[in-house]
């Protein structure tokens, strides 16, 4: 293995509880309302939410979007982290309960995150400078979880189509054009101007959705009449479209074209200055 290939430390640290799987790999495993550990898996548990996660959760339960992020995520930060990622808030009860698990199970079951969707399969992107966004899974044995004994067998690939993790997995690798970005990797370092721009435009989308048609950004950027009636009333489309926009204002990425009269217009303003 060339020293560039060797595993970065969370890589090192899965690979050493769990082997790689592939999407072909063979696991059993059941998870049933009968099954005598039902829900003890929905407490006290860090469940990363993906911009996808937060889309579908606050339509569900019909929250605008900083509302169901103050409600029902924490954001922690620490200070080797370059983008900020917020996690489900469990519960203040003493089991710190999900604030979305009932008797009888999920209450958000159809619209459940994607870590919640995919487990006990653990998804993960390679951090070598060699195999940047790499893909590899891995299987979460928990001794809490007695799925396990269960004898429904699997691939990784049928457990995941089954839970329905495909729009999930196609957002992550849009959001990956973004979060694994070649200049990221390179030790680019978002300030806070950027960081905010990052957040509004992937888990804010009510904010970003207002700063499109309420501030300039139609007059200086081009964007399609029809497209825009769309951003103004799909949600998974605005996403689509914040992830290109950040691409474009953080990279330099050719996603967004200004129109040539702003251009224009700010070059002529430049050749003006003393
Ligand atoms: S979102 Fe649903 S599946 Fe996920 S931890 Fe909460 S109750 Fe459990
Ligand atoms: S612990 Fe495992 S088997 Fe039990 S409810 Fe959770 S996922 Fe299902």
């Amino acid at each position: 293995m060339a020293p560039s290939d060797q595993p970065n430390d969370l890589e090192q640290e899965i690979l050493n509880e769990a082997p790689r799987l592939a999407a072909t790999s063979r696991f059993r495993f059941s998870c049933h309302p009968g099954i005598s550990c039902f829900n003890v898996c929905c407490r006290d548990v860090n469940i990363v939410l993906s911009p996808y996660d937060v889309l579908r959760l606050r339509r569900r339960l019909g929250l605008g979007s900083q509302e169901f992020l103050a409600e029902f995520t924490i954001l922690p930060f620490g200070e080797k982290q370059r983008l900020p990622i917020p996690l489900l808030k469990m519960g203040s009860d003493e089991q710190k309960r999900c604030p979305f698990v009932g008797e009888q199970g999920c209450t958000v079951y159809e619209d459940r995150p994607w870590p919640c969707r995919a487990y006990p399969i653990g998804e993960a992107s390679s951090g070598s400078p060699s195999r940047p966004g790499e893909q590899f899974y891995f299987l979460v044995a928990e001794e809490h979880c007695h799925g396990h004994a269960e004898t429904n067998e699997w691939t990784v690939g049928t457990w995941l189509e089954n839970q329905g993790v495909a729009p999930y997995q196609a957002f992550g690798e849009l959001l990956k054009e973004v979060t694994l970005h070649p200049r990221l990797a390179q030790g680019m370092e978002l300030g806070p101007k950027q960081m905010e721009m990052y957040f509004m435009a992937t888990y804010e989308l009510d904010r970003f959705r207002r700063f499109i048609f309420e501030s300039r950004f139609l007059e200086c950027y081009e964007v399609a009449q029809a497209y825009a009636d769309r951003l103004r009333e799909d949600d998974e489309e605005l996403l689509r479209f914040g992830l290109n926009w950040l691409r474009f204002v953080l990279f330099g990425e050719p996603t967004m074209r200004i129109k040539p009269e702003v251009l224009e217009a700010k070059r002529a303003a430049m050749a003006s200055r003393p």
